[in-house]
């Protein structure tokens, strides 16, 4: 919980900060944000992200702090996981034997840490890191407005999903006030891509359909796309809404093909539906409006399993 996350800044000086494989702008926000945090407390904070930093977050100050390592190396006093479900999300070998600290705002998974924080109330990590700068008494600087924004931003598909809370925007509003520029670091973000994004987008779209009620969407993205589009990781981001905004749509599913018969599946649903509990049937999880898996199989077979369950529970809702 928070206060012990406050006592073991206060008691200790080295810390490394990572986050999940393929970040997004809340896991890398949040890692950036607490670094800053911890250095304007006189603390020394490495930031140790395994793979590239996609070019949406390029801007974001310490960005070119951020270190690509395969193994923890260097002497911690703890490792803070940021939006990790276990210790392998980071893809970083050694954390095993590390004082690790757990933050997060999704409830499914382990608490696996030595310390765990744990808030699903939060919009996004990145709102944690500011009410621990509150509790630990720091000040927010800039870079930790910056950073913190953007983990905002990100998570709540710019202030407009169902995580928002008075809270979100009431933090947001701080961070303004400390110098966020929120149509910079927006755009940064979404008006940024690489033309392969639209590409890509025009052949996914081009699968999508509705099952017989017309409240299930769902499309596909294989990998002869991907490479037709000259498409990178990050490309996608955010397809799985697009049919959303369709009026009778409830639910959508985006199958993606990754390998022979294997797929990563993204659920998305409006309301009290809740996708996450479908995507642990999977072993997988999320939040109640978004949520992803991993699955192998005959594609039409699975595709048609994950349409029934859908239905089934929009089904059950209703009665
Ligand atoms: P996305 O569809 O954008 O990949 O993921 C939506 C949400 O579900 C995110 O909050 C993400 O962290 C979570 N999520 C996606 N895939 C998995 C998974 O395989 N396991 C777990 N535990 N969560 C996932
Ligand atoms: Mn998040």
């Amino acid at each position: 919980m928070l206060s012990q996350v406050v006592e073991l800044i206060e008691k200790k000086k080295a810390f490394a900060i990572t986050t999940h494989v393929k970040p997004d702008g809340d896991g890398l926000g949040s890692s950036l944000g607490l670094c800053w945090l911890l250095k304007s407390l006189g603390k020394t904070a490495d930031v140790i992200v395994r793979g590239e930093v996609p070019p949406a977050y390029h801007k974001l100050p310490g960005v070119d702090l951020i270190r690509d390592v395969e193994h923890l190396n260097g002497s911690y006093d703890a490792v803070f996981l940021i939006e990790c479900s276990d210790l392998e999300r980071p893809g970083i070998r050694g954390l095993n034997e590390a004082f690790t600290v757990n933050i997060d705002h999704h409830s499914t998974g382990d608490p696996f840490g030595t310390i765990n924080w744990i808030d699903p109330t939060a919009s996004a990590v990145g709102e944690m890191i500011y009410n621990l700068c509150k509790a630990i008494g720091g000040r927010i600087t800039k870079e930790i407005a910056d950073c913190v924004y953007m983990a905002l931003v990100t998570d709540t598909g710019s202030f407009h999903y169902s995580n928002t809370t008075d809270r979100t925007l009431k933090v947001a509003s701080e961070l303004i006030k400390a110098g966020a520029k929120p149509a910079e670091i927006s755009g940064a973000v979404y008006n940024n891509y690489p033309w392969s994004r639209i590409e890509l987008m025009r052949r996914v779209l081009d699968t999508v359909k509705r099952d017989e009620t017309g409240k299930i969407a769902y499309m596909r993205q294989t990998l002869a796309m991907r490479q037709e589009s000259d498409a990178i990781d990050g490309d996608n981001n955010g397809f799985v809404n697009i049919p959303l905004a369709a009026r009778e749509v409830e639910a959508v599913i985006y199958m993606r093909e990754i390998g022979a018969n294997s797929y990563r599946v993204s659920l998305r649903s409006k309301g009290d539906l809740n996708v996450a509990k479908i995507a642990e049937r999977f072993g997988g999880g999320g939040h109640r409006n978004a949520a992803g898996l991993q699955i192998d199989g005959n594609w039409d077979d699975k595709e048609a399993e994950l349409v029934s369950i859908l239905q089934t529970e929009i089904k059950s809702r209703i009665q």
